[in-house]
């Protein structure tokens, strides 16, 4: 028996630790696949992104947001060139992508 086929659309909502998150399409500019707005708790994703790459982001984009809402983000370093917060996300997003289904991260059915 095979995995039902993905769908083309994003969840239009999230929830990471209890907590909501938007899910918007956005026109982003060129090379910025998509954004976490930490005081909005919503995530921008670039139109133009097909939609392999649109889900690759917002995995992305949603552990920015667990980092944020754990708390851990406060104690992240962010100076001298050196983002540890981008290159924990990098790492996850690297190690586990594959096996994320983000439908599964959805609210609305
Ligand atoms: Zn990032």
């Amino acid at each position: 028996m095979s995995a039902p086929p993905k769908k083309k659309t994003l969840p239009t909502k999230i929830n990471i630790f209890g907590r909501d998150i938007l899910v918007r399409r956005e026109e982003m500019k060129e090379g910025e696949f998509g954004e976490y707005e930490q005081h909005k708790y919503l995530i921008k994703i670039s139109k133009r992104s097909d939609i392999n790459e649109a889900r690759q982001t917002l995995f992305h984009e949603a552990i920015h947001a667990a980092l944020h809402i754990s708390g851990l983000s406060m104690v992240l370093p962010d100076n001298d060139g050196i983002d540890l917060e981008e290159a924990i996300v990098v790492c996850l997003e690297n190690a586990f992508g594959h096996l994320i289904d983000v439908d599964k991260f959805k609210l609305d059915k």
